[in-house]
Parts: C-alpha cells; structure tokens; sequence
C-alpha cells in the first residue's frame, strides 16, 4: 500500500507499508503493480493512539447495559431476562430497586466500579451469599443488596454481555490501535485486533476506605519488584498516595513504577521518578460534581497535569473506560481547556504525544520499520490539533490492516 501525500512530522511525503510494516517514507514513492494507493490529500499521518489505562471487557458489557447517568428510570423499559444498569452515581438499595423493576434480576454498578447494586431478585439469584466484608448487610444480617468491591464474586455469574468486536471498532473510529487494560490481575488478553498491554499483577488497587497498612502493601510491591514488574498502583484520594509514596520509599523505585489515576497530588515533586496515568476525561464528565464534593483542601490538586510536567514527572493520558469518556479527542478537548484548575492546562499537542506513545511508554512515530499502526487525518495536524474532534480521523490501520 502507498500512502500519498500524506502530512508526516510536517512534510508532506508518501508512505510505502508492507507485509504490516512501514516501509518507506519519503517524496515520490512509485507504487507497485498491486499497491493500492490511498490519496491522502496533505492530511497528516500519524502513529496509532493507546490509551493508556481502560477495561476492554468493562467497557464492552457497559456498551451493552442502561445508562444510569441520570437515573433508574431506563431499567424498567430495558429489554431482556436480566437487566444491568452503568455509570449511576447515586447508591440505592434493594427495595428501591425493587420498586424500579420488582421482577426480572436488576444490577445496577455505580460509576466508581466500586459498588454494585442488586434489587431482590438478582441476590436471590446468588444465595447463600458467602459472609465476606463488602457484603452490606442491615440490622437483621439481610443483604441491603449493595456490594463493594466484589466482582470477583459476580464474575461468571451471568452471561456475558458485550461484543467485543463492537468496541474494537469503536476504538479504531477514534484512531486507537492500542491499549493498557488496568484489570487487576487480567492474565488473558481480550481478543480484538488493538495490541494489548496487561497491567494484571502489576496493577495494585487500593481500597480508597478500606487502605491496607504500610507492611501490607510494601509486601506486595516488594514481591512484583522481585520479579522485575514494576507496580501500577491505583491512586484517587490523598491517603492512598501518600500511604503509596512512603511505601515506595520504604521498598525503593523501579523505572516503570506508576501511579494510576492520581486524582489528588498535593506536592508533585514526591513523584519524581514515576509515572503517572491521568484522566482529564473525568474533568468534563464529572467537573460539576467535583467542584460540588470534593474536599476544598484537596480541590486545588484535582487531577494535576501541568503541575506534574513542570515538576518533570512523567504523565501519561488515558480514559479509565468505561468510567471515564473514552474518545481521546475529547479527553485533549478535557486536557488542554478544563475550568477546575485552569492552571493544570496542558497545550492539546502534550496531550497527543502521550496517546502517540506504546504500552511500554516508548514514543513512536511513523518511520520505516515500524509497524504500520496508523492513523490518517482528513487534515494537516495543527488544524487537527486546533480543534481536536474525533471527525478529523479519516481511517485507522493496525499491521497494516485497515479498521
Ligand atoms: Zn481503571
């Protein structure tokens, strides 16, 4: 396949891919006798977005449920045996599910993914319910029907719902051709066409009311460290950052070693050294609720970005999908104008060049003998990055394969 006239690094040139690689990129490339040739028309070429911390499964089974953003209400019309509702902010129990749709099994997840919520007839589905701590139980030792942290008890237990493929072109229509999943302890790569990095037993997640102790914690870095995994622990409060920097300092820093999420940094420079996976998604989709809640000490450290980088700490963009808002443009579009902390503002181009480097951090560009992850745009990319849209992807290719 020729590329012509594509826009790379600022110059317009052609681009020959070949059994899934970059071939050649320069002026005047020939097309062979069953090259196929694409016009480009000076749009720019550039490497494959991944983002840098989703769940490939979560975000499938949430394309496939009720939206609860703003309410229950959706449940009750949904088709289907069973239904599963995503994003709620709120917390309800049993009978108030109960009164939304009394019959069919109603799980409802809060949008946190800390929390699910069953209405009577999904727990009945799971008696007896084993006597484990997120387990909410009332007076009378009955399930409230609210269940924190307990995905590992629900796995499996329902068909699975989602379609994979469905997400994968999603993906693809933003210019994603690779992904982090941040699943603790995911062992099995989802099978879509993306290149998958697993963050599995690097990912540590903290219990935000629940943080283990010092010793605890620094065992199970210490363990990972042994086996030359640097951690990725899961950071949204103050404590458990400051809990995970005392541990580090305790257990010593390996390159690599990252903070996921990071919601709330007081003082950048503890973190020198680490990375850091930050989702300025959550500042357009939550902003208001975050001006409202958190605490006013803590609301001036919300989600840092530009701090971080000026404090020379590496940070990385991501989406936290299905949590978070999954299109990349939109999360640049989040990045680079957000009104909590404007002076967190990052220029839309830092925020890209976080999404244009690979699993292992490395940056990428489009030279020869790398793999053909491509993404074309119908425009150069300062006019791309002016008005960061997801309508400026005009095709994406993983290896060489068009998406
Ligand atoms: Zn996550």
């Amino acid at each position: 396949m020729i590329l012509h006239e594509v826009e790379v690094r600022g110059h317009v040139v052609d681009v020959r891919v070949t059994d899934g690689v970059v071939a050649e990129v320069g002026p005047g490339l020939r097309p062979r006798p069953d090259d196929e040739v694409v016009e480009g028309r000076g749009g720019a070429l550039i490497p494959g977005l991944h983002d840098h911390h989703l769940h490939l499964r979560a975000l499938a089974a949430a394309r496939a449920s009720v939206s609860c953003r703003h309410g229950l209400d959706g449940l009750r019309q949904a088709p289907g045996d069973r239904v599963r509702g995503v994003l709620f902010a709120g917390s309800v129990d049993r009978h108030e599910l109960d009164r939304v749709e009394p019959s069919r099994p109603v799980r409802v997840q809060h949008r946190s993914g800390a929390l699910w919520m069953l209405n009577s007839a999904a727990l009945a589905e799971l008696e007896p319910l084993p006597h484990l701590p997120g387990v909410e139980r009332d007076g009378d030792g009955r399930p409230t029907g609210r269940l924190w942290r307990l995905d590992d008890l629900l796995r499996g237990t329902w068909p699975s719902t989602g379609d994979l493929d469905a997400v994968s072109r999603e993906l693809a229509s933003y210019g994603i051709t690779g992904v982090t999943d941040a699943t603790p302890d995911l062992t099995e790569e989802p099978p879509v066409p993306q290149r998958v990095t697993l963050l599995g037993r690097r990912k540590l997640l903290l219990h935000d009311h629940d943080l283990p102790d010092v010793d605890a914690l620094a065992a199970a870095v210490r363990e990972r460290h042994a086996e030359g995994l640097p951690v990725a622990v899961h950071c949204v409060t103050r404590d458990s950052l400051l809990l995970t920097l005392a541990v580090l300092d305790e257990v010593g820093r390996l390159p690599g070693d990252r903070i996921e999420h990071g919601a709330v940094i007081p003082e950048p420079s503890a973190l020198a050294g680490l990375h850091v996976v930050t989702q300025p998604g959550f500042l357009a989709d939550r902003g208001d609720d975050y001006a409202r809640d958190v605490d006013a000490e803590d609301l001036p450290h919300l989600y840092p970005y530009a701090g971080l980088l000026a404090a020379g700490i590496d940070v990385l963009p991501s989406s936290d999908a299905p949590y978070g808002p999954l299109d990349p443009w939109e999360v640049m579009r989040a990045a680079a104008g957000r009104t909590l902390v404007p002076r967190e503002r990052v220029p839309v181009a830092t925020v890209l060049e976080g999404y244009l480097r690979d699993g292992d951090l490395r940056p990428r560009s489009v030279v020869a003998g790398t793999a053909a992850d491509l993404v074309l745009l119908h425009v150069p990319l300062a006019e791309a990055l002016r008005a960061p849209d997801r309508s400026a992807v005009r095709a994406t290719w993983i290896g060489g394969l068009r998406h």
